[in-house]
């Protein structure tokens, strides 16, 4: 089920087994983390939170959590997701599910609640608007879900940099902007008068430069909250995670961001990093940053021959007798795993047809009747398939689920440009 996408080297069914195998013994890694901030319209705010607990089956796991918020037009926004996200994102994952469930359930859970967030702050019809950059660690498993331009970096204790999230800015984004223009929206740069065009890609009415985002109501429902997911899984030589805003990013390079606070602990290092953006060219927007350490848990001296076993070589046939493991050395037979981030999952579409698929770990029937986005009971007969309305006959049945209620259909239509601005916009107290 893990064993997902990516256009690098596939990796063999036994050799994930095995690893899954390993990894039971392996321990989890040690998350150490550290934030500073400096604020310029006070509209950046961080949640995190760790050793969140799961009750599993035979006994409890724990889970981390770190999301930055950088508002805009604003704090409400970024306020309002700080409190609830993750509440909504935990609403929408089945109970009862193991470890390797629940991570696999995250993709859709996060989007259902990126969206239910949204929905619920615009009933409170309050201008304002939020980017997210949202980070479960489980395990040595990483799940980010982001929607406009704050982003999630990551070094691999080997030294690589890794791009965890998406830059929904209409700068950066051709498919963004059809995906506007075709709901309704316009983008064009700032226009100072007689034909001056300036700065970056707008969308009008609004003036955001954000194609994505939790809130902005008044900009826009094609502004939508689908977040872009992206799951890895760490080596257990562990990394460091850095979470940033714009006003970073816009001074410093993922590379410079790593290489200036190289050998630090996360707190110092997240210091040193905003130090290091806010020195280059002043401090222009608020400047936050989030670091966290994953790291392999300290073991005195760790056994050698067990990290050359599980490291390096494992073979293709699953059914090879461990006896010619050793005798085997042709080159066609082995696979050499490499020692590197393994990416488990990756979509960023803005279709919820698309992203609220019905490939979810559990079919437990009672969910049908459960809308997938805001999780209310569905009575009989008010459902909505996700699908209704495509042109694909074989998605049109209406007993295909994942289902919608009444509300959140309106939402998706909305988020589509199929109902026109305005028309959009919830009558409070409909539900
Ligand atoms: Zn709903």
């Amino acid at each position: 089920m893990l064993s997902k996408i990516g256009d690098h080297q596939t990796v063999p069914l036994s050799v994930l087994l095995k690893r899954e195998l390993a990894n039971e013994k392996i321990e989890r890694p040690e998350i150490s983390h550290g934030q500073a901030s400096q604020s310029k319209k006070g509209e950046d705010f961080t949640f995190i939170k760790t050793e969140c607990q799961r009750v599993l089956g035979d006994g409890v796991t724990t889970y981390s959590v770190f999301a930055l918020f950088d508002g805009h037009n604003g704090s409400a926004a970024a306020i309002y997701a700080k409190e609830n996200l993750l509440n909504n994102v935990l609403s929408a994952i089945p109970p009862d599910l193991n470890s390797d469930e629940w991570i696999a359930a995250l993709p859709r859970a996060l989007v259902a609640g990126f969206v239910k967030t949204d929905k619920d702050f615009q009933q409170r019809a309050q201008t304002s608007g939020t980017t997210v950059t949202f980070v479960i660690i489980e395990g040595w498993v990483l799940t980010v879900a982001s929607v406009g331009d704050s982003r999630g970096v990551l070094e691999s204790a080997e030294g690589t940099i890794y791009y965890l999230s998406a830059d929904h800015r209409l700068d950066v984004s051709e498919e963004e902007r059809e995906r506007i223009t075709a709901s309704g929206g316009e983008v064009g740069r700032l226009n100072t008068g007689g034909g001056t065009e300036i700065g970056p890609l707008r969308c009008w009415p609004g003036g955001l430069c954000l194609s994505r985002s939790i809130g902005d109501l008044d900009v826009g429902e094609f502004i939508v909250p689908v977040p872009y997911v992206k799951q890895v899984k760490l080596s257990s030589t562990g990394g460091r995670l850095i979470i940033s805003s714009d006003g970073v990013w816009d001074a410093l390079s993922a590379e410079a961001a790593f290489e200036c606070c190289r050998g630090m602990p996360a707190d110092a290092a997240a210091a040193q990093i905003v130090r290091e953006a806010v020195q280059g060219k002043g401090l222009r927007d608020d400047t936050t940053c989030i670091v966290v350490d994953i790291q392999p848990p300290e073991k005195p001296d760790p056994p050698k021959p067990h990290v050359k076993k599980h490291g390096k070589k494992v073979f293709k046939n699953m059914f090879r007798k461990k006896t010619s493991e050793s005798s085997s050395q042709s080159g066609k037979e082995e696979y050499f795993e490499p020692d590197v981030v393994e990416e488990l999952f990756e979509e960023g579409s803005a279709s919820l047809s698309e992203r609220l698929d019905s490939k979810y770990p559990v079919c437990n029937i009672f969910k049908l009747f459960i809308c997938a986005i805001c999780q209310v009971e569905i009575k009989p007969g008010e459902g909505i398939s996700i699908h209704a309305g495509t042109n694909d006959p074989r998605k049109s049945r209406p007993w295909d689920g994942p289902f919608l209620c009444l509300s959140c259909q309106e939402k998706k239509e909305a988020m589509e440009g199929k109902r026109l601005s305005g028309a959009g916009r919830y009558s409070s107290g409909s539900e």
